[in-house]
Protein backbone atom coordinates (compact mmCIF):
# COMPACT_ATOMS: atom_id res chain seq x y z
CA UNK A 1 0.00 0.00 0.00
CA UNK A 2 1.79 3.54 -0.74
CA UNK A 3 -0.09 6.36 0.68
CA UNK A 4 -0.09 9.04 -2.52
CA UNK A 5 -3.79 8.71 -3.00
CA UNK A 6 -5.38 11.97 -2.25
CA UNK A 7 -8.46 14.20 -3.57
CA UNK A 8 -6.32 15.65 -6.01
CA UNK A 9 -8.40 15.69 -9.30
CA UNK A 10 -6.83 17.92 -11.72
CA UNK A 11 -6.74 16.99 -15.07
CA UNK A 12 -9.93 14.75 -14.68
CA UNK A 13 -13.14 16.29 -16.90
CA UNK A 14 -16.73 15.32 -14.62
CA UNK A 15 -20.08 15.66 -15.99
CA UNK A 16 -22.74 16.30 -13.46
CA UNK A 17 -26.33 15.83 -14.68
CA UNK A 18 -29.34 17.94 -13.20
CA UNK A 19 -25.58 20.56 -12.59
CA UNK A 20 -27.86 23.70 -12.75
CA UNK A 21 -30.08 22.17 -9.67
CA UNK A 22 -29.80 22.79 -5.64
CA UNK A 23 -27.49 19.67 -4.55
CA UNK A 24 -25.51 19.28 -8.23
CA UNK A 25 -24.23 22.85 -8.54
CA UNK A 26 -22.51 22.45 -5.24
CA UNK A 27 -21.56 18.98 -6.06
CA UNK A 28 -19.93 20.82 -9.19
CA UNK A 29 -18.51 23.19 -7.26
CA UNK A 30 -16.59 20.80 -5.14
CA UNK A 31 -15.38 18.85 -8.36
CA UNK A 32 -13.64 22.26 -9.48
CA UNK A 33 -12.46 22.73 -5.72
CA UNK A 34 -10.23 19.92 -6.06
CA UNK A 35 -9.30 20.43 -9.64
CA UNK A 36 -11.61 18.70 -12.30
CA UNK A 37 -13.10 20.74 -15.46
CA UNK A 38 -16.40 20.11 -15.04
CA UNK A 39 -19.89 20.01 -17.80
CA UNK A 40 -22.78 21.25 -15.58
CA UNK A 41 -25.59 19.27 -18.05
CA UNK A 42 -29.11 20.60 -17.27
CA UNK A 43 -32.99 21.07 -19.62
CA UNK A 44 -32.49 24.59 -17.84
CA UNK A 45 -29.47 26.45 -20.03
CA UNK A 46 -29.81 29.46 -17.92
CA UNK A 47 -29.05 27.25 -14.61
CA UNK A 48 -26.34 25.56 -16.51
CA UNK A 49 -24.47 28.41 -17.54
CA UNK A 50 -24.98 29.90 -14.83
CA UNK A 51 -22.94 27.47 -12.68
CA UNK A 52 -20.63 27.01 -15.42
CA UNK A 53 -19.72 30.58 -14.99
CA UNK A 54 -19.34 30.79 -11.16
CA UNK A 55 -17.07 27.65 -11.70
CA UNK A 56 -15.06 29.23 -13.70
CA UNK A 57 -14.86 32.86 -11.14
CA UNK A 58 -14.61 31.03 -8.17
CA UNK A 59 -11.93 28.24 -9.67
CA UNK A 60 -9.99 29.77 -12.63
CA UNK A 61 -10.40 26.26 -14.08
CA UNK A 62 -13.00 25.80 -17.37
CA UNK A 63 -16.31 24.75 -17.02
CA UNK A 64 -19.03 24.31 -19.68
CA UNK A 65 -22.76 25.01 -19.06
CA UNK A 66 -24.41 22.82 -21.69
CA UNK A 67 -28.52 22.40 -22.01
CA UNK A 68 -29.29 18.37 -22.62
CA UNK A 69 -32.02 16.25 -21.75
CA UNK A 70 -31.51 13.15 -19.70
CA UNK A 71 -34.10 11.21 -21.32
CA UNK A 72 -33.03 12.34 -24.54
CA UNK A 73 -29.90 10.04 -25.83
CA UNK A 74 -29.42 12.44 -28.89
CA UNK A 75 -29.31 15.37 -26.56
CA UNK A 76 -26.77 13.59 -24.78
CA UNK A 77 -24.86 12.15 -27.33
CA UNK A 78 -24.29 16.08 -28.90
CA UNK A 79 -23.65 17.20 -25.13
CA UNK A 80 -21.01 14.29 -25.08
CA UNK A 81 -19.35 15.79 -28.48
CA UNK A 82 -19.28 19.07 -26.97
CA UNK A 83 -17.69 17.85 -24.07
CA UNK A 84 -15.18 16.37 -25.78
CA UNK A 85 -13.94 19.01 -28.08
CA UNK A 86 -13.91 21.43 -25.35
CA UNK A 87 -12.50 19.44 -22.08
CA UNK A 88 -11.39 16.42 -23.11
CA UNK A 89 -12.39 12.65 -22.32
CA UNK A 90 -14.53 11.97 -19.65
CA UNK A 91 -13.55 10.65 -16.25
CA UNK A 92 -16.46 10.70 -13.69
CA UNK A 93 -20.33 11.49 -14.33
CA UNK A 94 -22.25 12.21 -11.57
CA UNK A 95 -25.90 11.22 -11.96
CA UNK A 96 -27.75 14.09 -10.26
CA UNK A 97 -30.97 14.52 -12.29
CA UNK A 98 -34.22 13.74 -10.68
CA UNK A 99 -36.79 14.52 -8.66
CA UNK A 100 -40.29 13.92 -7.81
CA UNK A 101 -43.73 15.35 -8.83
CA UNK A 102 -46.86 16.45 -7.04
CA UNK A 103 -49.28 13.93 -9.43
CA UNK A 104 -47.08 11.25 -8.43
CA UNK A 105 -47.97 11.71 -4.44
CA UNK A 106 -50.87 10.80 -2.68
CA UNK A 107 -52.50 13.75 -0.30
CA UNK A 108 -53.12 11.26 2.75
CA UNK A 109 -50.27 8.99 4.52
CA UNK A 110 -52.14 6.12 5.28
CA UNK A 111 -55.85 5.04 3.65
CA UNK A 112 -58.83 4.56 6.41
CA UNK A 113 -61.40 2.96 3.38
CA UNK A 114 -64.03 5.38 5.51
CA UNK A 115 -66.97 6.41 3.22
CA UNK A 116 -66.27 10.08 3.39
CA UNK A 117 -62.81 9.18 2.18
CA UNK A 118 -61.78 10.99 -1.50
CA UNK A 119 -60.02 7.73 -3.61
CA UNK A 120 -58.11 10.95 -5.45
CA UNK A 121 -56.26 11.67 -1.88
CA UNK A 122 -55.08 7.90 -1.89
CA UNK A 123 -53.45 5.30 -4.13
CA UNK A 124 -56.48 5.24 -6.66
CA UNK A 125 -55.83 8.86 -6.96
CA UNK A 126 -52.34 8.57 -8.65
CA UNK A 127 -51.42 9.37 -12.13
CA UNK A 128 -49.96 6.42 -14.31
CA UNK A 129 -48.78 8.64 -16.46
CA UNK A 130 -46.57 10.74 -13.29
CA UNK A 131 -45.66 7.35 -12.17
CA UNK A 132 -44.02 6.92 -16.19
CA UNK A 133 -42.19 10.77 -15.79
CA UNK A 134 -40.74 9.98 -12.40
CA UNK A 135 -40.00 6.87 -12.79
CA UNK A 136 -38.27 7.85 -16.12
CA UNK A 137 -36.86 10.95 -15.14
CA UNK A 138 -34.72 8.61 -11.92
CA UNK A 139 -34.03 5.56 -13.66
CA UNK A 140 -34.22 6.09 -16.90
CA UNK A 141 -32.61 9.32 -16.38
CA UNK A 142 -29.54 7.50 -14.50
CA UNK A 143 -29.20 4.92 -17.00
CA UNK A 144 -28.86 6.92 -20.75
CA UNK A 145 -26.45 9.08 -19.33
CA UNK A 146 -24.47 6.56 -18.04
CA UNK A 147 -24.76 4.70 -21.70
CA UNK A 148 -23.87 7.96 -23.46
CA UNK A 149 -20.91 9.50 -20.63
CA UNK A 150 -18.97 6.02 -19.81
CA UNK A 151 -17.91 4.80 -23.59
CA UNK A 152 -14.65 7.12 -22.43
CA UNK A 153 -13.77 5.65 -19.26
CA UNK A 154 -13.83 2.22 -21.16
CA UNK A 155 -12.01 2.91 -23.66
CA UNK A 156 -9.16 4.42 -20.79
CA UNK A 157 -9.83 1.30 -18.48
CA UNK A 158 -10.79 3.87 -15.87
CA UNK A 159 -13.36 6.06 -14.46
CA UNK A 160 -15.81 6.87 -11.28
CA UNK A 161 -19.85 6.93 -11.95
CA UNK A 162 -21.69 8.37 -8.56
CA UNK A 163 -25.37 8.11 -8.71
CA UNK A 164 -27.55 10.02 -6.31
CA UNK A 165 -30.26 8.23 -4.69
CA UNK A 166 -32.55 8.91 -1.53
CA UNK A 167 -33.64 7.95 1.96
CA UNK A 168 -37.19 6.79 0.30
CA UNK A 169 -34.75 4.12 -1.47
CA UNK A 170 -34.21 2.05 1.54
CA UNK A 171 -37.65 1.97 3.41
CA UNK A 172 -40.09 3.76 0.81
CA UNK A 173 -41.35 7.23 2.61
CA UNK A 174 -45.48 7.74 2.94
CA UNK A 175 -47.22 9.84 -0.31
CA UNK A 176 -44.38 8.95 -2.63
CA UNK A 177 -44.43 5.52 -4.18
CA UNK A 178 -43.27 6.72 -7.44
CA UNK A 179 -40.42 8.08 -6.22
CA UNK A 180 -39.81 5.65 -3.77
CA UNK A 181 -39.10 2.76 -5.81
CA UNK A 182 -37.48 4.57 -8.84
CA UNK A 183 -34.32 5.47 -6.36
CA UNK A 184 -34.91 1.73 -5.17
CA UNK A 185 -34.13 0.89 -8.84
CA UNK A 186 -31.58 3.41 -8.84
CA UNK A 187 -29.66 2.00 -5.91
CA UNK A 188 -30.27 -2.01 -7.39
CA UNK A 189 -29.21 -0.58 -11.08
CA UNK A 190 -25.88 0.63 -8.80
CA UNK A 191 -25.30 -2.59 -7.51
CA UNK A 192 -25.70 -4.12 -10.91
CA UNK A 193 -23.32 -1.92 -12.78
CA UNK A 194 -20.84 -2.16 -10.33
CA UNK A 195 -20.50 -5.65 -11.09
CA UNK A 196 -20.92 -5.51 -14.71
CA UNK A 197 -17.94 -2.80 -14.99
CA UNK A 198 -15.62 -4.22 -12.19
CA UNK A 199 -13.08 -5.59 -14.81
CA UNK A 200 -13.13 -2.33 -17.23
CA UNK A 201 -11.63 -0.21 -14.58
CA UNK A 202 -14.99 1.84 -13.97
CA UNK A 203 -16.21 2.18 -10.56
CA UNK A 204 -20.07 2.70 -9.47
CA UNK A 205 -21.14 3.76 -6.36
CA UNK A 206 -24.28 6.23 -5.11
CA UNK A 207 -25.11 8.46 -1.91
CA UNK A 208 -28.43 8.75 -0.35
CA UNK A 209 -28.72 11.63 1.19
CA UNK A 210 -31.21 12.14 3.28
CA UNK A 211 -33.30 14.80 4.37
CA UNK A 212 -32.58 18.42 2.51
CA UNK A 213 -35.00 21.47 2.25
CA UNK A 214 -34.98 22.20 -1.68
CA UNK A 215 -37.36 23.14 -4.53
CA UNK A 216 -38.27 20.15 -5.01
CA UNK A 217 -40.12 18.98 -1.55
CA UNK A 218 -40.67 22.26 -0.42
CA UNK A 219 -44.50 21.82 -1.17
CA UNK A 220 -44.42 18.92 1.42
CA UNK A 221 -42.22 20.68 3.84
CA UNK A 222 -44.13 23.59 4.36
CA UNK A 223 -47.45 25.43 4.17
CA UNK A 224 -47.45 27.36 1.29
CA UNK A 225 -49.34 30.33 2.71
CA UNK A 226 -47.71 30.38 5.96
CA UNK A 227 -44.31 29.20 5.53
CA UNK A 228 -44.80 27.37 8.83
CA UNK A 229 -43.38 23.47 8.57
CA UNK A 230 -45.75 20.74 8.03
CA UNK A 231 -46.36 18.09 9.96
CA UNK A 232 -44.14 15.87 7.67
CA UNK A 233 -41.02 17.99 8.06
CA UNK A 234 -41.87 17.90 12.37
CA UNK A 235 -41.66 13.78 11.59
CA UNK A 236 -38.66 14.03 9.23
CA UNK A 237 -36.49 16.35 12.13
CA UNK A 238 -38.15 13.88 14.55
CA UNK A 239 -36.96 10.83 12.89
CA UNK A 240 -33.26 12.14 12.01
CA UNK A 241 -31.00 12.12 15.39
CA UNK A 242 -28.99 15.01 14.59
CA UNK A 243 -32.31 16.71 14.75
CA UNK A 244 -31.84 18.85 11.14
CA UNK A 245 -31.95 19.32 7.98
CA UNK A 246 -28.71 18.55 6.09
CA UNK A 247 -26.78 21.24 3.71
CA UNK A 248 -25.90 19.91 -0.14
CA UNK A 249 -22.19 20.83 1.19
CA UNK A 250 -22.61 17.93 3.64
CA UNK A 251 -22.73 16.29 0.76
CA UNK A 252 -19.62 16.54 -0.69
CA UNK A 253 -17.19 15.04 1.36
CA UNK A 254 -18.91 11.92 0.40
CA UNK A 255 -18.82 12.06 -3.22
CA UNK A 256 -14.82 13.73 -3.54
CA UNK A 257 -14.06 10.31 -1.44
CA UNK A 258 -16.39 8.61 -3.87
CA UNK A 259 -15.01 10.34 -6.84
CA UNK A 260 -11.14 9.94 -5.97
CA UNK A 261 -8.39 7.25 -5.55
CA UNK A 262 -9.18 7.60 -1.74
CA UNK A 263 -11.89 4.56 -2.51
CA UNK A 264 -10.15 2.63 -4.95
CA UNK A 265 -11.43 -0.83 -3.76
CA UNK A 266 -15.34 0.63 -3.36
CA UNK A 267 -17.78 -0.17 -5.79
CA UNK A 268 -21.48 -1.29 -5.74
CA UNK A 269 -22.13 0.77 -2.32
CA UNK A 270 -24.97 3.50 -1.23
CA UNK A 271 -23.97 5.75 0.96
CA UNK A 272 -26.31 7.22 3.43
CA UNK A 273 -25.66 11.02 4.31
CA UNK A 274 -28.23 11.30 6.65
CA UNK A 275 -27.74 12.45 10.29
CA UNK A 276 -28.62 8.97 11.54
CA UNK A 277 -31.94 8.75 9.56
CA UNK A 278 -31.25 5.32 8.46
CA UNK A 279 -30.04 4.41 11.10
CA UNK A 280 -32.91 5.08 13.77
CA UNK A 281 -36.24 2.87 14.57
CA UNK A 282 -37.97 6.00 15.89
CA UNK A 283 -37.69 4.52 19.30
P1 LIG B 1 -33.24 20.29 -8.14
O1 LIG B 1 -34.63 20.27 -8.69
O2 LIG B 1 -32.71 21.53 -7.53
O3 LIG B 1 -32.21 19.81 -9.26
C1 LIG B 1 -32.54 18.91 -10.27
C2 LIG B 1 -32.04 19.48 -11.59
O4 LIG B 1 -32.28 18.51 -12.60
C3 LIG B 1 -32.78 20.75 -12.01
O5 LIG B 1 -31.85 21.79 -12.27
C4 LIG B 1 -33.54 20.34 -13.26
O6 LIG B 1 -33.62 21.37 -14.24
C5 LIG B 1 -32.70 19.19 -13.76
N1 LIG B 1 -33.49 18.28 -14.60
C6 LIG B 1 -34.77 17.87 -14.41
N2 LIG B 1 -35.15 17.07 -15.40
C7 LIG B 1 -34.10 16.96 -16.25
C8 LIG B 1 -33.89 16.27 -17.47
N3 LIG B 1 -34.86 15.53 -18.02
N4 LIG B 1 -32.69 16.38 -18.08
C9 LIG B 1 -31.72 17.15 -17.54
N5 LIG B 1 -31.85 17.84 -16.39
C10 LIG B 1 -33.03 17.74 -15.74
O7 LIG B 1 -33.22 19.07 -7.10
P2 LIG B 1 -32.16 18.64 -6.00
O8 LIG B 1 -32.89 18.60 -4.71
O9 LIG B 1 -30.90 19.37 -6.12
O10 LIG B 1 -31.96 17.11 -6.42
C11 LIG B 1 -30.82 16.59 -7.06
C12 LIG B 1 -30.82 15.09 -6.89
O11 LIG B 1 -30.80 14.74 -5.51
C13 LIG B 1 -32.07 14.41 -7.46
O12 LIG B 1 -31.69 13.17 -8.03
C14 LIG B 1 -32.92 14.18 -6.25
O13 LIG B 1 -33.81 13.12 -6.45
C15 LIG B 1 -31.87 13.86 -5.21
N6 LIG B 1 -32.24 14.03 -3.81
C16 LIG B 1 -32.69 15.22 -3.30
C17 LIG B 1 -33.00 15.30 -1.94
C18 LIG B 1 -33.50 16.56 -1.31
O14 LIG B 1 -33.81 16.55 -0.11
N7 LIG B 1 -33.56 17.67 -2.03
C19 LIG B 1 -32.85 14.20 -1.12
C20 LIG B 1 -32.41 13.01 -1.68
C21 LIG B 1 -32.09 12.94 -3.01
Amino acid sequence: MTMKETLDLTGKTAVITGGGGVICSVMAKSLASQGAKTAIIDLNQEASEKVAREIEEEFGIPSLGLSANVLDKSSLEESKRIINEKLGPIDILINGAGGNSPAATTKLEKMEGAENENPEDTFFGLKPEAFDRVFDLNFKGTILPTMVYSTDMVKRKSGVIVNISSMNSYRPLTKIPAYSAAKAAVNNFTQWLAVHFSLTGIRVNAIAPGFLRTNQNRFLLEDEKTGQPTQRSLKILGSTPMERYGTPEELTGTLLYLVSDLSKFVTGVVIPVDGGFSAYSGV
